[in-house]
């Protein structure tokens, strides 16, 4: 039974690479490397796509289309400040790319509680574990962020690579991956961590994993939409300014729960100036 299981796992994991690489690459320089290789050379261009493009498209709709409409002029950032953003997630997607590789592998090999079909569990299961694991990620994500404010050498070589940018007109959808590898790594961990907790579809986990991907260009643009309960952009610009605040991930609740939520409509001074 656990064998099948496992079948289903790499079946579903040589499909996602046979897109992939089947539509971007002779077959004869990806067929002959071993299952792990194209694993990792998948979430590699899989990623890069993602990234470049989401943050391409959204530039061209925010600074071009709508120019002057969500951001006033001195908000964009220079090319070259968007260039330097790029090179650091050139540099960091390579390893990046490895971090689902091995939780597909961990997958893969039966050792997580991941489930290959919708009908493997009742469907009541199936949105409480989803819950439970979308709560893991929102807790996981939260702790990791403040921790790598809070605990100093953590902040000095790893996180602050990401915190360079503290204005609007530094920040833009580009910065979104724009972290040291490990930074990168350890925010990305929840999610991997909830499969060894909760059981939840594999092909699920996967989209979550993209939507992260295409939220995180989001929440870097500066565009100050207020959707609650989400922790949209004009949260996270607050973060990168005043560097305790708003820590959160996909909802505001944790940093409402944990007590750093700065909305976006206050005065980060005044309001530092009240907890001082
Ligand atoms: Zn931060
Ligand atoms: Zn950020």
């Amino acid at each position: 039974m656990e064998s099948d299981y496992q079948r289903l796992f790499i079946e579903e994991t040589s499909f996602y690479n046979r897109i992939v690489l089947q539509t971007l690459l002779p077959n004869w320089i990806w067929e002959s490397l071993p299952h792990f290789c194209q694993t990792w050379l998948r979430n590699y261009i899989s990623a890069t796509i993602v990234y470049f493009l989401s943050g391409f498209l959204w530039c061209f709709y925010i600074y071009y289309l709508k120019r002057n409409i969500y951001l006033s002029k001195d908000s964009i950032p220079s090319n070259k400040a968007m260039l330097l953003q790029m090179g650091i997630v050139i540099k960091a997607m390579p390893w990046y790319s490895a971090f689902p590789t091995i939780s597909e592998y961990l997958v893969e090999n039966g050792w997580t509680k991941c489930f290959p079909r919708a009908s493997d569990i009742g469907w009541k299961s199936y949105i409480f574990n989803f819950a439970i694991y979308l709560i893991i990620v929102e807790v996981g994500v939260y702790w990791v962020h403040r921790l790598l404010h809070d605990v100093k050498p953590l902040y000095k070589y790893l996180h602050s690579i990401h915190h360079v940018y503290n204005k609007q007109n530094t920040l833009s959808p580009f910065a979104s991956l724009a972290f040291h590898p490990l930074d990168g790594i350890l925010q990305g961990m929840p999610h991997v961590v909830a499969l060894f907790i909760v059981p939840i579809q594999f092909s699920v986990h996967i989209l979550l994993i993209f939507l992260e991907a295409v939220w995180t260009t989001n929440i870097h643009d500066c565009v100050n939409l207020k959707h609650w309960p989400v922790m949209g952009s004009g949260y996270h610009t607050i973060h990168h300014i005043t560097y305790k605040h708003n820590y959160g991930h996909f909802t505001v609740w944790m940093d409402w729960v944990f007590g750093t939520l700065l909305h976006p409509k206050d005065d980060y001074n005044e309001s530092e100036e009240h907890e001082e």
